[in-house]
């Protein structure tokens, strides 16, 4: 059995349908679509010894199956620059969510390689009663959020209608880079989108699925963020 199908049978047997980020990272990485490095801290001092292992500055988020979104709770806390910092951060997230839900499950502190900031851009699939498995790529923030720049294609997609939705959104020009932004690796989005594509069409029982944000450098891309939601 495949490590993504083991790791949905355990979600199942658990009464869970969101996937922890550990969870759906671990799935993106077999479907090799970069994700940021990361390792599950289950102590203060596991927590210095990973970001020490994976190197300064770090980023530490909340893993809780009943936290969805994390920096609503300020489960989230970016560029910490040493072992202090992360002492620190390690506290603090957990003072936050538990002033939040008292009762959360907590599973641990995520470590994570903090990615540098550049161009964002989320992909997504949602299962549609008629349609299917269907991919949406859009640009980050505003772009989504504000102004529904997003396009759609039902899967499987070949890599022509991957490079067409990328195009097609009005936020387009931005990808090629501006005001010191560089431009956007496009073959690597085109990459995550296939195998995205290919992610869902194997695995029906994917009920949606978000990859928000995924910063695209001049040369290759990286997943900060996943969202897996299950049947
Ligand atoms: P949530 O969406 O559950 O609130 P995220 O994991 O998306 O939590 O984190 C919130 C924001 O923090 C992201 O949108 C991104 O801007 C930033 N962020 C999170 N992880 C990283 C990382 N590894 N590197 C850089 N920025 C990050
Ligand atoms: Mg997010």
């Amino acid at each position: 059995m495949t490590k993504t199908s083991k790791i949905f049978m355990a979600t199942c047997k658990e009464g869970r349908k969101y996937l922890l980020e550990t969870e759906a990272k671990a799935v993106c990485m077999e479907y090799d679509i970069p994700v940021t490095k990361f390792k599950l801290a289950k102590n203060e001092a596991e927590a210095v010894k990973f970001a020490d292992a994976i190197g300064y500055p770090v980023v530490l988020k909340i893993v809780s199956p009943d936290i969805i979104h994390k920096s609503d709770v300020g489960g989230v806390l970016v560029g910490l620059k040493n072992a202090g910092g992360v002492r620190k951060g390690y506290n603090l997230i957990m003072k936050n969510v538990k002033k939040h839900n008292e009762k959360a499950g907590i599973v641990g502190i995520l470590v994570q390689e903090m990615a540098p900031s550049s161009t964002e851009v989320i992909v997504g699939t949602i299962k549609d009663p008629q349609f299917g498995q269907t991919l949406m790529f859009g640009l980050g923030g505003i772009f989504v959020e504000v102004l529904k720049d997003v396009t759609f294609r039902i899967a499987p997609v070949t890599a022509d209608e991957a490079r067409e939705m990328i195009s097609e959104v009005k936020a387009y020009p931005l990808l090629k880079g501006y005001r010191g932004m560089p431009p956007a690796d496009i073959d690597a989005i085109v990459k995550i989108l296939l195998s995205t594509s290919k992610l869902v069409m194997e695995h029906d029982e994917i009920k949606e699925l978000d990859l928000n944000p995924i910063m695209v450098y001049r040369k290759g891309a990286k997943t900060v963020d996943a969202r897996i939601i299950l049947e």
